[in-house]
């Protein structure tokens, strides 16, 4: 069921036995969603509802509260109407009840807001003209980017008198906007919806709100984790952080050693950790490609690489394989994506993106690495270059 139909369906069904809570909700219900006419040169006052539900509750108020009768006409539907219509009009004694509800005022003159002794009435009527509005002309959106609880008013002083209702029962948000020439009561946001319908009785609708609104979100976290730029982003940034701890090793190793063109390469990433290689491109003195950054960046640490095993020590990926550990394979890709040929003991891939330093205990093949190589989610070129950890590669059964 629709939320709006959900919502007046059991607004329709809710038992209220004060009698100021039933006056109050009649008038409200005449107030958004009726009209005075000229019958025989009298008054009558008419109310129009779309579901039977709310036009009995409706007539049995006004004969159980004001003592008169009202008569039912059914519409069918037609036109621009989907459903049927259910009118109420009152006619004899129209005229005393229109002054009764507040629709017209002392002299007999149309009065536009809600009566005083509901706009200072006490907040259980509060509650109520918010039913009678809602029966009348609510509507309430499927929970999400547009969703709304709207009223639709006759007029500007009666939606400002059912937004200050709102704020007496302590609803923010609750705005009088006009939309296209007429004028509405808003609230959108999903909190303070939860909160009226609370106010009003309406907790089975409640649930479904809340349920759909929870299921919703769900879906627009999936939508946003599953969101191309955002994870790329994400993901970006940490390589970028784990880049600079691998380049600030590098430049430890190869101290004066280092070709100048990349430490140069090396301390733009450290200075800028969480910079693209976009960024960094432009960064450099003169500007490079991310290409060139990420090719520099890259030589510079394979070198380090090297170094630290010629001299035992820890790499820029962690202990030294001296030290009992695996030694972790290094795989890249890219257009620069080997290290080089003078790499010291490598295997070079089949189809040239991968190189691994094999273990002193066997070690693991070109192939497999290259092959996890391309499982890994972040050797993109935004990471420079992907470490595959030895837990990673002594799985039994790897070859
Ligand atoms: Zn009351």
């Amino acid at each position: 069921m629709a939320m709006t139909a959900a919502v007046k369906d059991e607004l329709s069904r809710l038992a209220v036995t004060k009698p100021c809570c039933r006056k109050a909700e009649v008038a409200s219900v005449f107030r958004y969603g009726g009209s005075l006419h000229i019958v025989g040169g009298r008054i009558a006052i008419e109310a129009e509802l779309d579901t039977g539900a709310a036009a009995r509750r409706l007539r049995k108020d006004i004969w159980e509260v004001y003592s008169h009768r009202a008569d039912l006409v059914i519409q069918s539907p037609g036109g621009l109407r989907r459903g049927h219509r259910y009118q109420l009009r009152v006619t004899a004694g129209g005229e005393a009840m229109a002054r009764q509800i507040g629709m017209v005022d002392g002299q007999g003159r149309p009065a536009f807001g809600l009566p005083p002794y509901l706009v200072n009435g006490p907040l259980c009527d509060c509650e109520a003209v918010w039913r009678g509005a809602f029966l009348a002309h609510g509507s309430l959106t499927e929970p999400g980017r547009s969703s709304a609880l709207e009223i639709t008013c006759p007029n500007m002083e009666s939606a400002i008198a059912l937004a200050g209702a709102a704020r007496r029962l302590g609803i923010p948000g609750a705005k009088h906007r006009e939309v296209r020439g007429s004028d509405r009561v808003v609230i959108r946001d999903g909190d303070a919806i939860s909160a009226l319908l609370t106010r009003l009785g309406a907790h089975e609708s409640v649930l479904a709100w809340e349920e759909r609104r929870m299921r919703r979100e769900v879906r627009a976290t999936a939508n946003r984790l599953a969101n191309f730029d955002d994870a790329n982003l994400r993901r970006s940034a940490r390589a970028a952080v784990a880049a600079g701890a691998r380049v600030s090793r590098a430049l430890e190793i190869l101290g004066d050693d280092a070709p100048e063109h990349l430490a140069a390469a090396g301390r733009l990433r450290l200075d800028h950790k969480q910079a693209s290689l976009e960024e960094l491109g432009t960064l450099a003195d003169p500007p490079l490609t991310k290409d060139a950054i990420a090719g520099r960046i890259r030589r510079l640490l394979a070198m380090a690489d090297r170094r630290a095993f010629e001299l035992g020590i820890d790499g820029t990926d962690g202990p030294h394989p001296a030290a009992g550990q695996a030694s972790p394979a290094i795989a890249a890709t890219g257009p620069e994506g080997s290290i080089g040929p003078q790499s010291v003991p490598a295997a070079q891939a089949p189809h040239g993106t991968a190189v691994t330093v094999p273990t002193q205990a066997g070690g693991v093949s070109a192939d497999s690495a290259a092959q996890r190589s391309q499982e890994l989610p972040a050797s993109t070129d935004t990471s420079i270059v992907s470490q595959v950890g030895p837990g990673a590669l002594s799985s039994p059964g790897s070859r």
